[in-house]
């Protein structure tokens, strides 16, 4: 019997048992493509493990599994971390590694890597079965081969039972694949050649049974949906499926494409989100990315859905070859004059493998980052000054946060009677193992114990220094065991009330985190100086004065009093990142007062609590689509 183990890692974050959308529908269509070869187990590592564990924890698991062949899922989020799993495995006990997914292209250099033994370009189904059927496959290292007729007849991996729908209450259905568009900074027209569409009976199967499961969102996967022949009809029948309109249904499409009679579809049969590329309004950048656009009736298909309750989320690109601070204006005030500004997305380019402007980058003068996302550093015609300006100029027109901090949880423990003294680890049940997210450094920690505790992190984890431990050379020991097994697992370091402000430039320094981490490329308009974007810093105490707000730092106020915060005290405190609210009240007392508070939640300082469980319920209150409640099981380490 072959065993293989599929897995998708996740896109880092700073919060843990936030939604990370990891869903790994490829590996799901790979095993059903796998369907009955004999002497073949397909497993997939479920989304709540994958997404949630720290380096040596999965590794841990992976290695204690020793599947014959492992497959990954590349996204540009993962390339790097998918590289040091396949090394770790290598070196354990030398399974079969393939790697597929968008990352996976030919011009890809970060692949060249003699750990890998297969990369599969584009579509994964055929080639897959083809390597489980035919030894001798494997030795042409890459392949490329259109799935045809398996995409278009298989059923949703739901219906198999074979993903977890529950994680984010969301279903992903993959409509067609292909685009027939061919714009410079995707890559995604170039993984199929021409495009495919699936099956309409058993798309209508897949969207029953996320409406008869009471999921809440349905995502179609459709770079440009207008493009299916024979959508009206489809979405009359959907419309009947979800007359009560349980199905929340989200989906991208080419705004000048919709018509009033579209949009009336689209409304009755349940849509209420589209992701719409406008990217700029510049011609001439338009013209260099070959994307042409009607702009007046991109204007008319956006507002038609928006006047049925549609939301057009609007993504605009900064940095794109041809344009320049000008004109990405000029694309930010005709969001605004049309009144489309309800959810703009602005990205910076990224000159992702595969891509036109990869290949053209030398031409264009495209001087972008070499790791993933590969982001723009400047082009001819919008210098790195620029670039930032772009993003500070969208902030202010837009009023919208486009690099928000992380949400603020520095809640360190379960029950009252835990003091910073004695506050054990904290940590949650996954898969019945029980996983450290809350580190407690109270006292001198033993290497050995450290080193264990090193191999059952979360992703991400935090570090709690709590008041009175000031062994400086403890703290940095500590901080190097853990994330030396943890090289790609971002953290944050929470000081409890110290004696000195904390000299973050020598913790940075004893972290062995992978440089650069994917998180200072990606948030680079966060914070101007990478080397520490993995890493967040928070201050708590009681000292009301701003001591702590240089890159990555944020401080909150301790609030320990013997009553709870009024309006008064939360309008004092806002010249702070937060308040921690760590006082002795009946939970009902606090319940209360956080029924009180939870809609006013954007108006007031950024709120925690001490208490894990209150905490969780607070999260649940006032960001209940962004968390994972399964994901915050807390239980004493
Ligand atoms: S950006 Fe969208 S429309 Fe353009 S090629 Fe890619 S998938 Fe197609």
């Amino acid at each position: 019997m072959i065993h293989v183990l599929l897995l998708q890692l996740p896109v880092p974050r700073l919060n843990y048992g936030v939604q990370t959308g990891n869903i790994p529908l490829g590996a799901g269509c790979l095993k059903l493509a796998a369907g009955m070869i004999p002497q073949v187990q397909v497993d997939i590592l479920p989304e709540s493990i994958a997404s949630y564990l720290g380096d040596a924890a999965l590794i841990d698991i992976l290695t204690a599994r020793k599947p014959d062949i492992v497959g990954f899922t590349v996204y540009c989020w993962n390339l790097q971390r998918s590289l040091f799993f396949a090394k770790k495995l290598k070196e354990s006990y030398s399974p079969r590694i393939i790697f597929g997914g968008p990352e996976i292209t030919a011009d890809n250099s970060l692949l060249d890597s003699d750990r890998l033994d297969f990369l599969v370009y584009g579509e994964g189904e055929a080639v897959f079965r083809h390597l489980l059927q035919d030894q001798k496959f494997w030795q042409k290292q890459r392949a490329a081969q259109p799935a045809g007729a398996i995409f278009k007849n298989s059923p949703s991996p739901y219906i198999q039972d074979l993903l977890e729908p529950e994680i984010e209450n969301m279903v992903l259905l993959e409509t067609q694949r292909g685009c027939p568009y061919r714009c410079g900074y995707c890559y995604y027209n170039k993984s199929h050649k021409g495009v495919s569409f699936a099956d309409e009976a058993l798309l209508l199967r897949g969207i029953q049974w996320a409406i008869d499961h009471e999921v809440r969102e349905l995502y179609l996967l459709d770079p440009s949906l207008n493009v299916r022949p024979g959508l009206k009809n489809l979405l009359k029948k959907i419309s009947v499926m979800n007359k009560e309109r349980r199905l929340a249904i989200i989906s991208e499409i080419r705004a000048e494409a919709i018509d009033a009679q579209l949009a009336d579809l689209f409304a009755a049969a349940g849509f209420c989100w589209f992701e719409i590329g406008l990217q700029s309004t510049n011609p001439r950048a338009l013209q260099i990315m070959n994307r042409p656009t009607h702009i007046e009736r991109f204007a008319q298909g956006a507002t038609l859905l928006k006047k049925r309750g549609i939301v057009p989320a609007i993504d605009l690109i900064v940095g794109l070859p041809g344009d320049d601070l000008q004109g990405f204006s000029r694309s930010v005030e005709f969001v605004l004059e049309n009144n489309l500004q309800d959810d703009v997305q602005v990205f910076p380019l990224s000159v992702l493998p595969g891509t036109d402007f990869r290949l053209r980058s030398k031409e264009l003068g495209l001087r972008f980052e070499k790791s993933p996302p590969y982001t723009l550093v400047e082009n001819p015609s919008f210098c790195a000054d620029d670039m930032l300006m772009a993003f500070d100029h969208a902030e202010a027109r837009l009023d919208v946060v486009l690099y928000p901090m992380p949400d603020l949880d520095v809640s360190w423990k379960l029950g009252r009677k835990n003091t910073a003294a004695n506050a054990p680890d904290i940590a949650v049940k996954i898969g019945n193992q029980r996983y450290a997210a809350k580190v407690q450094l109270n006292d001198n920690r033993p290497v050995s114990e450290l080193k264990s505790l090193a191999k059952r992190l979360t992703q991400p984890y935090q570090i709690f220094i709590h008041p009175g431990f000031s062994d400086s050379d403890a703290v940095k020991t500590a901080i190097e065991v853990l994330s030396a097994a943890n090289p790609f697992t971002p953290f944050e370091i929470v000081f409890l009330e110290p004696r000195q402000l904390p000299h973050t430039p020598s913790i940075l320094f004893a972290a062995k985190l992978q440089r650069p981490h994917f998180l200072d490329q990606d948030l680079r308009y966060l914070f101007p100086r990478e080397g520490n974007r993995a890493v967040l810093f928070t201050l708590v105490s009681r000292d009301t004065r701003r001591r702590f707000n240089r890159d990555m730092q944020r401080q909150v106020f301790w609030w320990k009093k013997n009553r709870l915060p009024q309006i008064k005290d939360l309008a004092e405190l806002s010249g702070l990142d937060g308040i921690m609210i760590d006082t002795a009240g009946s939970d009902i007392e606090l319940s209360k007062w956080q029924d009180r508070f939870a809609g006013r939640a954007e108006d007031i300082p950024f709120i925690s609590f001490a208490d894990v469980l209150l905490q969780r319920r607070w999260l649940m209150l006032t960001m209940p689509d962004d968390y994972v409640r399964q994901a915050l099981n807390w239980v004493q380490d």
